[in-house]
């Protein structure tokens, strides 16, 4: 499931192909990844231009020229991608959307499983909904004594609460469990029960994972595609995510996998020790 360095990626991958470009079609071959209805979003794209292109957590959102914000959530599989006119590389196999812009160029959103959204908003519902989310990871505003004070007030299992994206955006279940393993915090540690100490340093993984996995352009599991088309590299680098049995890379214990929240956690026993009873 692509995260903030997946998001991120693609908004560096499309800005400079997309932006200033005018949407002068849109095809939508599955309604269902549309929120507001298909013919809503075509009329309301067809002839702006991009404005810019940015990110909001896990979402990417295109601006276009008359203030409304076409916010694109990948889901489980989803796909943006910039195709030029006579790309060499295959056509998408699972086009939901394909934006046509000048110069035999497309944006299209791909989407095998189609848990993604593309939801066209004016400029004081975005507003709105962007105001409904935590902060951004790596924006001014998360702050290690902010950290703190919001985990004192929660009693979630901390792996839970960095997936909650309004505590904070743009954590999923790959970045929270590298994050937890290199701050040595065991992933259902009550929030409320992290010491003030180790704040930050779990702010700092939090940062340091996001930050080496935009390098690496994202992880590639399975679906994710940078805007290109490309693979992403960080999944060389996990510690414990998807590393069940394999060694801990800094204790030679075998990583650990659990699960609640519905969700694999991966961690080392050996460096993170359970919660107290
Ligand atoms: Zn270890």
């Amino acid at each position: 499931m692509p995260e903030l360095p997946e998001a991120e990626t693609i908004v560096q991958g499309l800005a400079g192909p997309v932006t200033g470009q005018e949407i002068q079609g849109a095809r939508i071959l599955k309604a269902d990844v549309i929120q507001g209805g298909a013919s809503a979003f075509r009329n309301g794209v067809l002839g702006r231009s991009i404005r810019q292109v940015s990110r909001r957590g896990k979402n990417i959102v295109l601006t276009l020229d008359d203030a409304h914000r076409l916010v694109v959530n990948l889901g489980m599989s989803g796909r943006l991608l910039h195709r030029s006119h006579q790309d060499p590389s295959p056509p998408p196999t699972h086009p939901a959307v394909i934006m046509e812009l000048g110069h035999g160029e497309t944006l299209v959103y791909h989407d095998v499983r189609r848990f993604g959204r593309l939801h066209l908003m004016d400029a004081p519902t975005y507003g709105d909904w962007s105001a409904g989310l935590g902060p951004e990871p790596l924006g001014p505003r998360f702050t290690a004594p902010r950290l703190a004070a919001d985990l004192a007030r929660s009693v979630s299992p901390i792996r839970s609460w960095l997936l909650d994206q309004r505590r904070v955006v743009g954590v999923g279940n790959i970045y929270a469990n590298e994050a937890l393993h290199r701050a040595r915090i065991h992933p259902q540690v009550p929030a409320s029960r992290i010491p003030s100490s180790a704040v930050p340093a779990l702010h700092r993984s939090i940062r340091k994972v996001l930050r080496d996995a935009i390098r690496a352009r994202g992880t590639t599991l399975r679906d994710y595609r940078t805007a290109q088309g490309d693979q992403g590299s960080y999944g060389t680098q996990l510690r414990v995510y998807g590393r069940e049995g394999e060694p801990c890379h800094r204790c030679r214990e075998s990583i650990q996998r659990i699960v609640f929240g519905n969700r694999s956690a991966f961690l080392c026993p050996g460096c993170q020790p359970p919660p107290e009873e």
